[in-house]
């Protein structure tokens, strides 16, 4: 659980403890500052030394035991320290009720992911709009609802605001997220002991299951089976299923036929990276919610420099936030360009190495960097190792020789037909489009 979730339940069971007027004075400019999960100790952030002697003295003991209770003893102290509220936002304005935490099951949703905060842009509109449509008839329409992007473009955000949407539509509806990942540990866990109530709990008699990620079944065969069945009992009851994917279904290595062709018989609809005036909303939108006012200026500046990914550019506003509470002036052009040059580097120039692009390209299709650099031919191997080709030559431009030398001291002529091939094979394939747009995108983030 994140700080952020930790401290949103806590919220929430001292909302149900107190009167409404102390709940109100004491906690509504509280926010959780830092969590040392190995130490156990939660730090608060309260606005004066007042407030915090009188938060500890008066409601430690009362925290700590709600906090011992939610984590099973996993907290063992709170550090109040005085601090000013990052976000000045009222206290838990579009946070779930409590009762939606118990409600999902295994995972709190996140509070701060709702439709209401989601900024729709040309690059999410379609994936967006599904979204909408399962929330206003579950089970229905675009059922099973596929959704594919990279990393960091808010599938996680749509997926558990579709949640918390149809929570607060449909109170009576059972909503259950969980990652894919956390699926299978929940599986491994089921057969270790031999106890499969907890898995029937959480799946038993859901209406709504959001699965994130589920590119991480890959090449679990045990864990899919299961995973078919559940799918097979939720979908005949109409029971509305909600997937997050980095890439299509069919592109998952090792996901059984019978899988892909179920994620693929509903809806199926695409996040891509945001354009220029995307990302100037968003930061707009994040500047707003933070009553933070940056110039036009600078907002532009900053939307140019984090390209690809949400939260990279949330990242970059929070540290340039960080830097006006700290020094509580606004931070002008200059001042900026100093924070992030820290931090962000600028998109894309060559910093990319061959051999990131032979890892990542590996890392994709769950092989090593010595299999494409070994003499096999195999089209298993054969195929990444034209995609790395490319990637080298598109991305940072290899020469021919060099691209052929490493890859395993091939030939020039090598690589130019594997460059010839993917560059025709991409005017018609979308899928192996979307694969390479996902691995720019992760070659960006890793560079
Ligand atoms: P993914 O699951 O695709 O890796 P996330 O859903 O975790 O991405 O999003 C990363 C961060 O960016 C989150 O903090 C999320 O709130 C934010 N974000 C992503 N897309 C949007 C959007 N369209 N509007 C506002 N915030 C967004
Ligand atoms: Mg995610």
């Amino acid at each position: 659980m994140s700080k952020d979730q930790l401290w949103q339940a806590v919220l929430g069971e001292l909302e149900l403890q107190l009167s409404k007027a102390n709940f109100v004075t004491w906690f509504s400019r509280s926010f959780p500052m830092d969590y040392q999960e190995a130490a156990g100790e939660l730090s608060i952030g309260l606005p004066s030394v007042f407030f915090r002697d009188w938060v500890e003295r008066k409601y430690n003991h009362l925290i700590l035991q709600i906090i011992q209770k939610l984590t099973q003893n996993q907290v063992k102290k709170i550090i109040y320290q005085v601090s000013l509220t990052p976000v000045q936002t009222p206290l838990r304005s579009s946070a779930p009720r409590t009762e939606q935490f118990t409600k999902t099951n295994n995972h709190a949703l996140n509070p701060r992911y709702t439709f209401e905060s989601f900024i729709v842009g040309k690059n999410n509109e379609l994936a967006h709009a599904a979204c909408l449509k399962v929330v206003e008839n579950p089970g229905i329409q675009y059922n099973p609802l596929f959704i594919y992007g990279g990393v960091g473009l808010g599938k996680t955000h749509l997926l558990q605001a579709v949640g918390h949407s149809i929570l607060g539509h449909h109170p009576d509806k059972k909503v259950s997220f969980i990652t894919a990942e956390k699926f299978t540990s929940d599986y491994v866990e089921a057969i270790r002991t031999g106890d499969r109530t907890k898995l029937k709990t959480t799946y038993g008699g859901t209406n709504v299951l959001l699965v994130d990620d589920v590119q991480s079944l890959a090449g679990k065969e045990r864990t899919q089976d299961e995973f078919f069945h559940i799918f097979n009992d939720l979908y005949q009851n109409n029971n509305q299923i909600l997937m997050s994917s980095d890439r299509l279904p069919e592109a998952i290595p090792a996901l059984q036929e019978r899988l892909v062709s179920r994620f693929r018989s509903g809806m199926i609809t695409d996040i891509t990276q945001p354009d220029l005036e995307t990302r100037i909303a968003i930061l707009e939108t994040k500047c707003r919610e933070k009553n933070f006012q940056l110039s036009s200026d600078v907002i532009h500046y900053i939307a140019t420099m984090v390209q690809t990914n949400i939260r990279e550019l949330e990242g970059a506003l929070t540290r340039v936030f960080a830097h006006y509470q700290v020094y509580s002036i606004l931070p002008d052009l200059p001042k900026i360009k100093e924070i992030l040059a820290q931090t962000v580097r600028a998109p894309r120039q060559g910093v990319v190495t061959t051999r990131q692009i032979i890892e990542t390209v590996a890392n994709f299709y769950e092989l090593t960097s010595e299999d494409l650099m070994s003499k096999c031919r195999e089209q298993k191997l054969a195929f990444p190792r034209q995609i790395a080709m490319y990637l080298m030559r598109t991305e940072i431009h290899t020469s021919f020789p060099t691209i052929g030398q490493e890859l395993g001291g091939r030939d020039h002529t090598t690589a130019i037909h594997a460059v010839e091939k993917i560059t025709r094979t991409l005017e018609q394939n979308n899928r192996l489009k979307q694969e390479i747009e996902v691995l720019k995108q992760r070659l960006s983030t890793t560079a």
